[in-house]
């Protein structure tokens, strides 16, 4: 048995699909592939009948080798290299501008592939409620709302065909009223530039759907979500509504166990090494941007000494650091499993730093184990 594994419930997955989707009104649900890029959960996406949001050319690469089709794929993010943007335009990908020069390279390099464009809008309000901000104030995202006219109007002028309007603002929302409040300024938002599109009009609200991070919990739910937004977007009835996921689709469906190698105490403070740190397991921790670690002890002993232990994993670097005070005392050779880690666990951990071995992956359905692998760092030869 591998001492660190992840293992992804596509079972759980399908549920939390059909959960998210029972909460929206009818519109297109796209999986964000940067929460978990594993090719079995991306293919059950898929499969599933969703679109991907994918935010690089690996990613690209990778949604079209798993199955999705280029028109129901959608590329995302500031600084688009010029191997992303040509590949989104020969695949027929949707292409979601980020900034006025991005239209002036598609425009004038891939006029030749043209395709469908939404322009990712940075809106000029904020609910205030969301925890990452991401809009109404400075930002690498999107065009601010006060130059999107002439950003959408160099689109439409141009080869490739204005689709719609992006809007994404702000990730983990667990507050039903928090979420209405963004979908409201995205609707109004939205309205403004509709005149321009000249078919269909493609309304990608984003989400920032919240779910429990590397802790148990249950996934949210938003009781009066779908009622109001269909309220919302009454008036509009000829919107293609698009919504945006990765955290509530992929988080339940994964599990990180791992190994207790080594148990110390350094100055009055009990130390439990783990074979996993923030190289499995929440890499962004070191940008202070997720709560502590919070995995069930096989074993243990929640009354040794004062009861808190400081989980570490076993990099080079006092941020390792998956829970400063764990209430439980592992023991050695105990096993720590951690639930709610199917997004953002090993897609956001820091892999590469110090060369330590990932960790198995194993894909599950219907209880059956139907992949289990292990990546591994490779250095490829190019040309200069
Ligand atoms: C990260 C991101 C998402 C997914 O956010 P979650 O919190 O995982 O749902 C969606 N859209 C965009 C543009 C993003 O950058």
């Amino acid at each position: 048995m591998s001492e660190s594994r992840y293992r992804y419930e596509l079972d759980e997955l399908d549920t939390s699909i059909d959960a998210l989707r029972a909460m929206l009104p009818p519109s297109e649900l796209l999986y964000s592939m940067k929460a978990n890029g594993h090719p079995a959960v991306v293919g059950r996406c898929v499969e599933r009948g969703l679109a991907i949001e994918v935010s690089s050319h690996g990613e690209l690469l990778q949604a079209l080798r798993d199955g999705a089709r280029g028109s129901s794929v959608v590329c995302t993010g500031p600084g688009k290299s010029d191997a992303y943007l040509r590949l989104a335009c020969e695949s027929s990908s949707v292409v979601s501008v980020e900034s006025a020069q991005e239209v002036e390279r598609l425009n004038r390099d891939l006029a030749g592939s043209p395709t469908s464009v939404l322009v990712r809008v940075n809106a000029s309000r904020t609910s205030g409620r969301a925890r990452l901000q991401m809009t109404g104030v400075a930002s690498q995202f999107g065009v601010d709302e006060e130059d999107a006219q002439s950003v959408v109007a160099a689109v439409v002028d141009g080869p490739h065909t204005f689709a719609g309007v992006h809007l994404y603002m702000g990730s983990n929302l667990d507050d039903e009223d928090a979420l209405v409040d963004q979908f409201e300024i995205g609707v109004e938002v939205a309205t403004a530039f509709e005149s321009y599109a000249s078919s269909r009009y493609v309304v990608d609200l984003g989400g920032g759907f919240g779910h429990p991070f590397a802790r148990h919990g249950d996934r949210p739910v938003w009781p009066g979500l779908r009622a109001r937004l269909e309220r919302l977007v009454e008036p509009h009835p000829g919107w293609d509504l698009a919504f945006e996921s990765g955290r509530y689709i992929a988080s339940a469906c994964g599990t990180l166990t791992m190994t207790v190698r080594e148990t110390k105490y350094s100055r009055g403070v009990r130390y439990a090494v783990a074979s996993s740190g923030v190289n499995h397991l929440g890499g962004l921790s070191g940008l202070r941007r997720i709560p502590p670690v919070r995995p069930d002890v096989d074993g243990g002993n929640p009354t040794a000494d004062d009861g808190l232990t400081r989980l570490v994993g076993p990099l080079c670097t006092p941020v390792d650091v998956l829970n400063p005070k764990l209430e439980t005392a592992p023991r050695l050779g105990d096993t720590l499993t951690v639930p709610n880690v199917g997004a953002y666990g090993l897609n956001a951990s820091l892999a590469n730093f110090l060369g330590h071995d990932y960790p198995v992956e194993e894909v599950t359905r219907s209880g059956v184990t139907t992949s289990l692998t292990q990546l591994s760092l490779s250095r490829n030869e190019v040309s200069a």
